[in-house]
């Protein structure tokens, strides 16, 4: 049987290396504040465990004082890194007050030599920081369900080895220590604490590099002036070869563009893209894709709408963009919009019908531009 002095160095010794891992991911992602939170919380953690096991059967005051303090307000960052970790806008002081609240009634039945109550209300603040860490990860758990779910169930064990601690000190009315506490209570916390900051160490690290993996994809898939998808990204979606039934395709084109930039410049331009591009995103359903094929071109993809359907989103987009007042120095400006339409017919490739609503908007703009036209439907051989 390891003693607990010796239990304490060994959770410092894992704690300290969680917290290298955790200060790593922070300074490769310093945005990520919660990583920040947790290496600093987690050295804390380390710092007044290493105090209590080194004590060497010291027991006076300080080395009460001083570990338990150290210890709360490691909990209190361990705390707010679960609070940014599921919001990045979350506010400090909850975990701030809390820890100052959790260390004034640890620390007043200390100083008024009642060592037991004072490591009863430590114990009791482990528990509730544990519970809040464990609550924070069961609300975002959709973010990922197992990782997460695991995380808080870490949290929420961790959290009742802190109450079994307090409880044997209440059952037992030791109010009043001469040393610390050694019942299997205190073993089972020592014990969980390992298995939990380790587990919880290496899932927060998995979903870091998760999230960072997401942002990734997400940021290679979208057109970064516009917010739309980009070219890659749909032809990623829709196969050129796809045979693709009951699919509206559109293709836009702004008439003009050119003129625009000549006049008032490139970001007036890119201004005037952005505003297209709401257009679209107001005027479609979640399911319909768009994209910026490049320049001042954008496809949108319309799943399971009829030519009509189709003709009259299409109008919709042509209208609200004609319609918008673009701000261009002191006074309005006006732009407008040409499309094509096509729908696929029975075994069409995507790539077919793409071409074929591109050689519709080209006959939208020989008739005048600022209008929508339709393919002919194909013809099956
Ligand atoms: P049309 O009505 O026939 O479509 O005429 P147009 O002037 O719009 O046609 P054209 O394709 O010749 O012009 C497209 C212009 O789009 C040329 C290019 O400078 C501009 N452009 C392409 N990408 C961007 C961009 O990201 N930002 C801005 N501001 N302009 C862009
Ligand atoms: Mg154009
Ligand atoms: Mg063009």
């Amino acid at each position: 049987m390891i003693d607990n002095a010796s239990l304490l160095i060994g959770i410092a010794f894992s704690s300290a290396s969680l917290m290298v891992a955790l200060l790593i991911g922070w300074l490769n992602a310093r945005g990520e504040s919660y990583l920040g939170h947790g290496a600093i919380g987690i050295g804390l953690v380390v710092v007044a465990l290493g105090a209590m096991g080194l004590r060497n059967g010291a027991y006076e005051l300080q080395h009460q004082l001083v570990p338990f303090a150290v210890l709360i307000a490691g909990f209190s960052f361990i705390h707010s890194g679960s609070r940014l970790f599921r919001n990045p806008h979350a506010r400090l002081f909850p975990s701030l007050l809390l820890g100052l609240a959790c260390i004034l009634f640890t620390a007043a039945p200390l100083i008024a030599g009642y060592a037991g109550t004072g490591t009863l209300m430590l114990n009791l603040s482990g528990a509730l920081f544990m519970f809040l860490c464990g609550l924070e990860f069961w609300r975002g758990r959709h973010e990922a369900p197992a990782a997460m779910a695991v995380n808080a169930t870490l949290y929420a064990l961790t959290a009742l080895s802190f109450v079994g601690c307090a409880v044997m000190l209440a059952v037992q009315r030791q109010w009043v220590l001469d040393g610390p506490p050694q019942n299997w209570a205190e073993d089972v916390n020592s014990i969980m604490a390992l298995v939990g900051l380790t587990g919880i160490g290496a899932i927060t690290l998995t979903l870091h590099h998760a999230r960072a993996a997401r942002r990734h994809r997400t940021e290679a898939n979208t057109d970064a002036l516009t917010g739309v998808l980009n070219r890659r990204a749909l032809f990623e979606r829709f196969g050129e070869d796809d045979i693709v039934p009951d699919l509206g395709v559109l293709m836009f084109d702004l008439d003009n563009f050119k003129q625009i930039n000549d006049r008032h410049g490139h970001a007036h331009g890119d201004l005037v893209l952005q505003q297209f591009a709401g257009v679209m995103r107001e005027q479609l359903r979640g399911k319909d894709v768009v994209a910026r094929l490049g320049g001042e071109e954008f496809c949108v993809i319309l799943p399971g709408l009829d030519r009509e359907a189709a003709q009259r989103v299409a109008e919709g987009i042509r209208e609200g963009f004609a319609g918008l007042r673009i701000p261009i120095g002191s006074s309005d400006g006006i732009a407008t919009v040409s499309a094509g339409l096509a729908t696929a017919g029975a075994g069409e490739t995507f790539s077919s019908v793409l071409s074929r609503a591109d050689a519709a908007l080209y006959k939208a703009k020989s008739a005048g531009r600022n209008q929508v036209h339709l393919a002919a439907l194909r013809l099956v051989a």
